[in-house]
């Protein structure tokens, strides 16, 4: 989601360090661009709607030189349509800010403003904040007080960077449930929402933390709590490098991220299991004292958590309940002391789990975050925390990240075979085996290329069905996700059997429907249910394991991927399905990294 850059620094390297900055934070999504550059002594404010290139454009175009200070922003809207006035930085009396994140009481805050005197241009929440903060600094002519008290007024979510008038040579930061870094060179100081956005420049950084402030000048860092203490402050080395963020020859952050799977995906494994089920078991938290698992996500991750519920339900045989972070955040959850709350989010950062992890906590379970960015407040705020080791994933549609995050709860749900002695020893050396070759198992399928005819078919519509049973269904869910995020075509995705119960008159002549085979048991009830829209007119793409004979005439179109153990089975299937959807979104002549109204790390409610 939206994405701040800030800088300040003896070698007058502004410009270059935010417009760097903005291009890096590009795949967060957003809608418009601006900066705040420290010119002459005075801030100009330069914006623009649309892409950082045409705010580089601009910037060009005026004539905006070299400077020690400045801040940027790239806007993902939720107060006022995306347009140039709504736009960040704003500005109210002595104060410019940009702002990521909702400040939820804007309305009344906004009307006592309006009674002092203020008057606003944009539709903005974060114009508002900006306005409390200046009349709070005309109040205390302070600007701890000021920040601690905007800190109490503010409801919601907030990452700020901002400056003062008076104090052209300082920056200052503030958040609460957005993220914030604060990141170090020798008498260059940065600010910015993710590591990326500053890597270029420097591998070192440092976390602000919930309802912290801090103090940025070109020679210094000061980081103070909400009561106004400040606090020493470790400096972190940045694991990754600035080549795991560029497109290395790939037409797209996705394909690049797709051809990485087989790598972070045996890593990932590789990683947990080590030299077998004793070292899976001693590197992740002691599982064997739950009897029920609770797993919740957004999008892709809550997918995710759908594929290990199919899996561990039947393998394990242990109840999973299943719930979207935006729902189980405003529920009253039945939980017990043998429960354990697993929340799966990429970027550590997803506002929606990070509550409902919180609610978790509230209730006395204990909590297991499976993330990708270390060091991200669902890392943090957990109790365990294991980590997927997919890398920076660029991309707005997750892949990668997805794949891992799969293989990391399948080995959970192997663990918790082992546990309650529901997989032979015979078994166990089959999949371990097994993720022994899967880097070499996953290159195949991801080189396969047999995916043009079927994106062919599907381009052509606007209405796709994707159907499957069990973790097939599951797998569907985040196909159709994926396919509906980067091509922008219609899609829906049911168990096969439930078609027929409503859905099916949507089906017409040429309605590709795609289906997702890899159970054996299900094969006979799956040709039934191909037959049964077939019948109706519609194209049918089957995605079968190798092991599954289908009849020639049930389909149009025919993927095959490797039979693996089942375990396993879902991280080979679903990679033919998000080539799929990368064919047909280039068909389409789709912005496939970028897609429209798309954020990638969703820090809002
Ligand atoms: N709520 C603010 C706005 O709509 C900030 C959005 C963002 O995080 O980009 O301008």
């Amino acid at each position: 989601m939206c994405g701040i850059v800030g800088y300040v620094g003896k070698n007058k390297n502004a410009m270059k360090v935010l417009m760097d900055g903005l291009q890096c934070l590009e795949y967060r999504g957003y809608d418009s661009a601006g900066i705040a550059i420290l010119q002459n002594e005075t801030i100009e404010i330069i914006k623009s709607k649309g892409k950082v290139s045409s705010l580089s454009h601009k910037l060009k175009a005026k004539g905006i030189v070299e400077s020690e200070l400045g801040i940027a922003h790239t806007r993902w809207a939720t107060h006022g349509i995306p347009n140039e006035i709504n736009s960040h930085p704003h500005r109210q009396g002595s104060v410019t800010l940009v702002h990521n994140g909702i400040i939820e009481n804007y309305t009344q805050l906004k009307a006592d403003l309006v009674l002092q005197g203020y008057s606003f241009t944009s539709d903005t929440d974060s114009e508002v904040a900006c306005g409390v903060i200046d009349s709070l600094y005309k109040q205390y002519r302070d600007k701890h007080k000021t920040l601690q008290q905007a800190n109490a007024m503010f409801r919601g979510s907030f990452a700020f960077a901002i400056v003062f008038d008076d104090d052209i040579k300082t920056l200052y930061a503030m958040r609460r449930n957005s993220p914030l870094i604060v990141a170090f060179k020798e008498d260059e100081i940065y600010v910015a929402s993710d590591v990326p956005a500053i890597l270029k420049y420097t591998n070192k950084y440092t976390l602000l933390e919930q309802d912290e402030y801090a103090v940025l000048t070109k020679h210094e860092v000061e980081i103070y709590s909400l009561q106004g203490t400040r606090r020493e402050y470790e400096i972190k080395t940045a694991a990754m490098e600035v080549v795991d963020i560029q497109k290395e020859g790939f037409d797209h952050f996705m394909l690049k991220e797709i051809h990485e799977e087989p790598k972070v995906v045996s890593e990932t494994m590789r990683f947990y299991l080590g030299d077998g089920i004793s070292d899976l078991m001693s590197r992740l938290p002691d599982l064997s004292i739950y009897k029920e698992l609770y797993m919740i996500g957004c999008g892709s991750a809550m997918y995710a958590c759908m594929v290990a519920k199919s899996l561990i339900e039947s393998k394990a045989r242990i109840k999973v309940e299943l719930e979207v972070a935006s729902e189980f955040r405003y529920k009253n959850p039945i939980l017990t002391k043998e429960t354990l709350v697993i929340v799966v989010s990429q970027s550590g950062e997803t506002a929606d789990t990070l509550a409902s992890l919180q609610l978790a906590k509230e209730n006395n379970v204990d909590t297991l975050a499976i993330v990708n960015v270390v060091g991200s407040s669902i890392a943090r705020e957990a109790k365990y925390v294991c980590y997927t080791l997919a890398g920076p994933e660029i991309a707005v549609a997750t892949t990668k990240a997805y794949c891992t995050q799969v293989a990391l709860l399948s080995l959970i749900g192997l663990s918790f075979s082992v546990i309650y002695q529901k997989v032979s020893k015979k078994e166990i050396e089959e999949i371990i085996n097994e993720i022994k070759n899967i880097e070499n198992t996953l290159s195949n399928v991801v080189n396969d290329g047999q995916y043009e005819v079927a994106a062919k078919i599907i381009s052509k519509f606007s209405n796709v069905f994707f159907i499957g049973r069990g973790i097939d269904y599951a797998l569907c869910m985040e196909a159709s996700l994926k396919l509906k995020e980067i091509s922008y075509i219609h899609s829906e995705a049911y168990p096969a059997g439930e078609l027929k119960h409503g859905t099916i008159s949507l089906v017409e002549k040429g309605t590709p429907v795609i289906a997702i085979i890899t159970q054996q048991n299900i094969l006979e009830k799956m040709i039934s249910n191909m037959k049964e829209v077939k019948a109706r007119g519609a194209s049918i793409i089957v995605i079968a394991s190798e092991d599954l004979e289908v009849d020639l005439d049930i389909f149009d179109y025919r993927i095959t991927i490797p039979k693996s153990n089942s375990y396993l089975q879902a991280i080979t299937a679903i990679v033919p399905l998000q080539l799929l959807s990368y064919q047909v979104a280039m068909l389409k002549g789709c912005d496939i990294d970028q897609p429209r109204n798309l954020a990638k790390s969703v820090t809002v409610e």
